[in-house]
């Protein structure tokens, strides 16, 4: 129980996630056990109590006081239990809903009335956005939303959200939290986690239907604003903790919301639109009133794409971090073209990736699948020239990209084109115990080939000196420059020339 004054006036308001529902009555108090509920306050008379569910009752004043009964006939996690009481105004509205009208009772403190009709005003066409895009109807008796003092967010408590005083201005600064919360009526009320390591069903899904929203009813440009907002919430806690079971102190990160909405948005790309659409309805008609678990998402989105997806569940889910991708591309005869993929920074992913190919002959929409390998060079076709090649123009990926020149050295005065010196693909890698560097060179040069750790530090130097045109093979044995064996882990071999410098990655696993 929260007891706040506004205005002078007593008001009081719970907040029971993840686990405070016990405080205030007797439970089990973990999110896999639902049951209905029924709260009965006496309130002084001139006071509000909103609840859970349907109002059922409501007595005539009696001693200067009111008895209010809330109803929630429809099943209810416990940390989704919410009780309300303040001097409140009442606004009341009603909208339809995939044919269906569904009570809107908001309360409010007076003065905030015309503020929260603003504010409050997409709440209808935000509950038929969801309602079509899950494959579900509104699942509860009312939706609405009730002010407190003191409080610097929302809480998605079933069919009658709470939220603070300073998200109601006026002016729809906080429509994307108005709009999370709503969203959290089909993901996390109606579908709940079984439990709290799975939260990622809760808020990656509710922050990534809000920028669904903000999509449906203000278009593209506001779609990509929230999906570069979520990306600059990326940081250390990102590629250390997975999603999957985040310590108690992180059920509410950053990891939950932004990451997994991000996720989430990468998920719908690798398996498209339409399977994506049906693993969602799929999840929420088999979780309805009841549960899910990644587990079980999972399986939807496996039985909806008709594909395994464990690796990418492995990845994103159950590990932390995200690729660092590095590449380049050259053409190698006319329509064709090698495209070269490195990832500088471990773990390595597994991933399909979209490029956009633009020439003279229009535009083409390229989905590479790049494997869980340090350094890739991958064909591909298209129609003509390439003027130019850009990596996820429509911000799919959650990576960091960065597009290099062809890694061969080109002559300095010669067409650029034309290489000198080229450094090829490691073999094996990753390596154990021996790797070979493949160097090719269309003329005699002097050149260094030295290897380094991901800090920049000199490891071994492998070559220094002059060598003829043709093939050469330099290895390494995986040992620093004092003799002694190099630790696991991601290597960078930088070949230095006169004309230029080269680099590739490799990965010694002992
Ligand atoms: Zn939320």
């Amino acid at each position: 129980f929260y007891f706040k004054t506004h205005g002078g006036e007593p008001t009081l308001y719970t907040y029971n996630a993840p686990y405070d529902a016990r405080h205030w009555f007797p439970s089990w108090d973990l999110p896999g056990d639902k049951a209905t509920s029924r709260i009965t306050v006496r309130a002084r008379e001139d006071h509000h109590v909103y609840a859970n569910g349907a109002l059922v009752g409501v007595t005539p004043p009696q001693g200067g006081v009111r008895t209010w009964v809330w109803e929630e006939s429809n099943a209810i996690a416990t940390y989704l239990i919410s009780v309300t009481i303040g001097p409140y105004a009442t606004l009341l509205d009603t909208v339809e809903v995939d044919g269906i009208d569904v009570p809107i009772h908001h309360e409010v403190f007076p003065e905030d009335t015309t503020k929260a009709r603003f504010d409050f005003e997409h709440v209808g066409e935000m509950l038929r956005f969801f309602a079509i895009d899950t494959s579900e109807p509104y699942p509860f008796d009312k939706y609405g939303y009730s002010e407190v003092p003191g409080l610097g967010g929302a809480m998605e408590d079933q069919s009658c959200v709470t939220i603070g005083s300073p998200l109601i201005t006026g002016t729809r600064a906080y429509e994307d939290v108005v709009a999370h919360e709503a969203a959290h009526m089909w993901f996390g009320d109606l579908v709940t986690p079984e439990d709290f390591r799975s939260v990622w069903l809760n808020e990656g899904f509710a922050t990534y239907w809000d920028a669904l929203f903000s999509k449906h009813y203000y278009g593209d440009d506001a779609f990509r604003d929230r999906l570069l907002e979520f990306r600059r919430r990326d940081g250390p806690l990102w590629d250390s903790t997975p999603i999957f079971d985040p310590p108690l102190a992180r059920i509410y990160s950053s990891i939950e919301y932004e990451k997994a909405a991000l996720v989430l948005h990468m998920l719908r790309y690798v398996i498209g639109e339409p399977a994506f659409a049906d693993a969602i309805a799929a999840h929420v008609d088999a979780g309805r009133y009841g549960h899910a678990t990644t587990d079980s998402f999972q399986a939807h989105c496996e039985a909806a794409a008709g594909t395994d997806l464990q690796w990418f569940f492995d990845q994103w889910i159950y590990a932390a971090g995200k690729p660092s991708y590095l590449w380049s591309w050259r053409e190698t005869e006319p329509g064709r073209f090698a495209l070269r993929v490195e990832q500088s920074e471990a773990p390595l992913f597994h991933m399909p990736l979209p490029f956009t190919a633009h020439g003279a002959w229009g535009s083409d929409e390229l989905r590479i699948e790049v494997p869980a390998e340090p350094v890739v060079e991958i064909d591909f076709a298209l129609p003509g020239a390439l003027d130019s090649l850009r990596f996820d123009p429509d911000l799919w990926m959650l990576c960091d990209a960065e597009q290099q020149p062809w890694t061969g050295i080109g002559g300095a005065e010669s067409d650029p084109k034309e290489l000198v010196a080229l450094l090829g693909a490691p073999s094996p890698n990753p390596f154990n115990p021996r790797v070979a560097l493949p160097l090719d060179l269309t003329k005699a040069q002097s050149l260094r080939l030295a290897v380094y750790d991901t800090r920049g530090a000199l490891v071994a130097t492998l070559f220094d000196g002059r060598l003829g045109a043709g093939r050469h093979l330099v290895r390494w044995d995986g040992r620093n420059e004092r003799g002694r064996p190099a630790a696991t882990g991601v290597y960078h071999v930088r070949l230095d020339t006169a004309n230029g410098r080269s680099r590739t990655t490799i990965v010694l696993l002992r």
